[in-house]
């Protein structure tokens, strides 16, 4: 346990609802196979780094088999299904997440490091609305669509990161199925074990073999699916250095791709804000999950004006923000997610102060073992800084200051990311104007982090392209043919 600044009595959320196996296969064709080389991985828990089990991993020879079976699935069982079947099979998945939501969360925050109030009330729900929302459109393309003729892609390989393990498949495999495509999926190394609970829900609804593919491994696994010729459709969420390998890897194929990559999202306060809900919001737009959330808002933005305020009140809550054992359901921020992102982010911190930016950090001891980061704020930083240019995903906030709305709007996009951004103010006039004129897929007014599944998400520029969410997330698993 941390000892923090203040002392709360633990409240520790039961992991003996939780079933880890010591050692998980491969899912294909609904059947749990052994890699065909026979090689496995060491997944950890990154808050007190000891062993959780034995992951299998997949190689090409692997992924091969897993697209052969999702193309027979598709050929022969999926594609012949109506909507509404389809449909029921979805439903049936989200009433089994959801009855499983206890447990699912614990595992996500044993594997990944987020605290257990944020698997249990954000990403484990809104993975089940996910499911839900497109087991409702499955037989409804029609009318999300209407009056063009379309069809699915046949099979989708889609890759996942580490910070939303559950809910990054939830996006991706809910609107492929639901609209009649099958898939293979590989999970993060480091947080696999979701998604392979999750083929044990695909199992238990009783979903056709070979409609979901679960393929655990490293980066050439999923190297592998992409450049599978049989693969239709990739679907990536990750870093902008991986999209754009993947971009490189399928020019001249036929697939599509769509990718949500990086972030380095702009939050804006502006002079007439409410600074007190400003300050909550700048709060959980970059200390929430770690800041391992793409579009943190990790630059802030502060009018002159209320610059000071601001900073001070950021400063006094900080002292407050419980950092330890992600169980613990008092903690605000849990564990990185592995030594090499806190590593990333340590190195960042450097850079920062070799860039003569400003560091607070607040007084609290960090826990040991395990992976842990300080929330960090620099002031005092150049537009130019790396801190400012560069994606560092991790709790750390580089604040700058401006005047006026061209200059804010101007420095917020000036960024090769475009993922998201947050203006407060109390004026609603000066939200349409900023809101139209900054260049990221979602901005939020007033708020910050809000999640739904009828709401589309998606980049501007090296964030990627396509949407995932809402009708759109429907479109990029479909041709249409008008
Ligand atoms: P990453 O290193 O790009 O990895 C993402 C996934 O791709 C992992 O499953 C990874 O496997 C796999 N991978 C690695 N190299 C590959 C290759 N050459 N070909 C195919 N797949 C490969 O990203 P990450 O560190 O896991 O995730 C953090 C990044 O994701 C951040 O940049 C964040 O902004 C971004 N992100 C974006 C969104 C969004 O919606 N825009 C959402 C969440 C996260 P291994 O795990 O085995 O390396
Ligand atoms: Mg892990």
């Amino acid at each position: 346990m941390s000892e923090n600044n203040w002392n709360l009595e633990p409240s520790l959320e039961s992991v003996a609802q939780v079933q880890i196996k010591p050692q998980y296969e491969l899912f294909i064709n609904g059947k749990w196979q052994a890699p065909l080389a026979a090689t496995y991985f060491a997944t950890v828990n990154p808050a007190d780094e000891k062993h959780l089990a034995h992951i299998a991993q997949a190689n090409a020879a692997d992924v091969d088999l897993a697209v052969k079976a999702a193309r027979a699935a598709y050929d022969n069982v999926w594609s012949q299904l109506s909507g509404a079947a389809r449909g029921k099979y979805l439903f049936r998945i989200a009433r089994l997440m959801q009855e499983k939501a206890r447990e699912l969360a614990v595992l996500e925050t044993l594997d990944g490091g987020k605290p257990i109030r944020e698997s249990r009330d954000i990403d484990i729900p809104l993975a089940c609305n996910h499911f839900f929302y497109y087991a409702g459109w499955a037989d409804k393309l029609q009318e999300a669509f209407p009056g063009q003729q379309m069809e699915a892609l046949g099979v989708a390989g889609q890759i996942t990161p580490w910070n939303f393990p559950l809910l990054m498949l939830a996006w991706k495999v809910a609107p492929a199925l639901a609209c009649g495509n099958t898939v293979v999926l590989k999970p993060a190394e480091t947080t696999s074990l979701t998604a392979l609970k999750f083929a044990e829900i695909c199992q238990e609804a009783g979903l056709p073999a070979g409609v979901v593919n679960i393929v655990t491994g490293y980066g050439d696994t999923g190297a592998a699916l992409v450049a599978h010729p049989n693969v239709d459709k990739i679907a990536f969420t990750g870093s902008t250095a991986v999209g754009k390998q993947i971009q490189k890897a399928c020019i001249g194929t036929p697939k599509k791709v769509t990718l949500e990559l990086g972030g380095k999202s702009a939050n804006i306060i502006l002079e007439d804000a409410p600074i007190d809900q400003a300050v909550e919001g700048i709060i959980n737009s970059i200390f929430f999950n770690q800041g391992h959330v793409c579009c943190a808002g990790s630059r802030l933005f502060v009018q002159e004006s209320i610059a000071e305020q601001v900073i001070a009140k950021l400063k006094f809550r900080l002292q407050s923000i419980y950092v330890g054992n992600p169980l613990d359901k008092n903690t605000d921020i849990g564990a990185i997610n592995s030594k090499k992102q806190l590593e990333t982010i340590e190195e960042y911190l450097s850079i920062g102060l070799a860039e003569g930016a400003e560091i607070y950090q607040p007084d609290c001891t960090l826990p040991s073992p395990g992976f842990y980061c300080k929330p960090t704020i620099f002031t005092d930083v150049a537009q130019s800084a790396r801190i400012a240019q560069e994606e560092i995903f991790g709790p750390v906030l580089t604040i700058q200051t401006f005047r006026t709305m061209e200059e804010v709007v101007q420095k917020a996009n000036n960024s090769p990311y475009g993922l998201a951004a947050g203006v407060w103010t109390a004026n609603g006039a000066r939200i349409f104007g900023l809101s139209s004129q900054l260049q990221a897929g979602v901005v939020w007014a007033n708020t910050y982090n809000k999640f739904d599944p009828a709401s589309p998400f998606g980049g501007y520029k090296e964030s990627g392209f396509g949407r995932e969410g809402g009708r759109h997330g429907l479109s990029a698993y479909l041709q249409f043919k008008n």
